[in-house]
């Protein structure tokens, strides 16, 4: 087993369920201290405690700068630096056609899905990174954030709009040898996507297998990813390994969209 974050410090948001815990248990395998943020204290707790030692949790709701602020500075008290910020907090939202959008639904999704985003990498950036010239952040947008999808304007324009941040932020801090780049899952196995199909069977009066067979029949692997699928991408962006990417939005998506 390689030990590709040992000494490294890496915050993970939204990690109490889904994606987040996998990545957590993936990053503490390879060596990595962990900071792990959710609005759901008790969850997360237990995340980090089936972690052990190197795992601190934190109550955070990323879209509340006050809590964006202590979460780094939970940080920054417990391990004193963070290398690793892995903005993987997200919300579907409440699924509309653009006739029946509404200003909060949209706005409150664009909050979570990219403006959180901004704030985590700001505190980031300003309490560790910069002084330290190190760094690397990793964003999660989605395949609706390249092609659209219907009933998902707030979420689609949410997470086209991360991508563009992604791009920014590298832009902004490689000369202080910190990378920013974004993972773009397509369909993941886990609890969001199931709630999905499921809440998509019942509108359309289909069963949940036939509304999976639908979603996997365009994709040339034929197969959603696993959590574990899409957490390897994300670590192998955080880590040196990719010394020499940034700003790259990567699909982890069975084929779905090619670039
Ligand atoms: P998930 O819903 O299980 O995890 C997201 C977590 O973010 C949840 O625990 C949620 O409570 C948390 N969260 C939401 N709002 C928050 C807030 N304001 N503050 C703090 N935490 C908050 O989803 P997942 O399937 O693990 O997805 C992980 C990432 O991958 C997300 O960015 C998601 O958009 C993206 N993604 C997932 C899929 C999929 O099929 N599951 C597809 C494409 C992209």
């Amino acid at each position: 087993m390689s030990r590709r974050f040992e000494g490294r410090v890496a915050i993970i948001t939204g990690a109490s369920t889904g994606l987040g815990p996998v990545m957590a248990a993936m990053l503490a395998a390879e060596g990595a201290r962990l900071v792990l943020a959710a609005r759901r204290r008790e969850l997360v707790e237990a995340v980090a405690q089936a972690i052990g030692g190197d795992a601190i949790a934190v109550r955070a709701d990323v879209t509340d700068e006050g809590d964006v602020a202590a979460m780094v500075g939970a940080a920054m008290d417990r391990w004193g630096q963070v290398d690793v910020m892995m903005n993987n907090a997200a919300v579907p939202g409440v699924d509309k056609f653009i006739w029946e959008q509404t200003v909060d639904n949209f706005l409150d999704t664009y909050k979570v899905d990219c403006m959180a985003a901004m704030l985590c990498t700001r505190e980031v950036l300003n309490r560790s990174m910069l002084a330290r010239r190190t760094g690397a952040i990793v964003n999660f947008s989605s395949s609706a954030g390249w092609d659209g999808m219907v009933r998902k304007s707030h979420y689609s324009a949410a997470k086209g709009a991360l991508r563009i941040l992604t791009k920014t932020v590298a832009r902004e801090v490689g000369e202080y040898g910190i990378r920013c780049n974004c993972v773009v899952p397509g369909a993941i196995a886990t609890d969001l996507m199931v709630n999905y199909m499921k809440r998509v069977a019942g509108e359309q009066g289909r069963s949940v297998e036939e509304v999976e067979a639908a979603i996997v029949a365009p994709l040339p692997l034929k197969t959603f990813s696993s959590p574990e699928d899409v957490a390897r991408l994300a670590l192998f962006l955080a880590s040196d390994e990719a010394r020499t990417i940034t700003g790259q939005s990567i699909n982890v998506d069975a084929g779905l969209v090619m670039a």
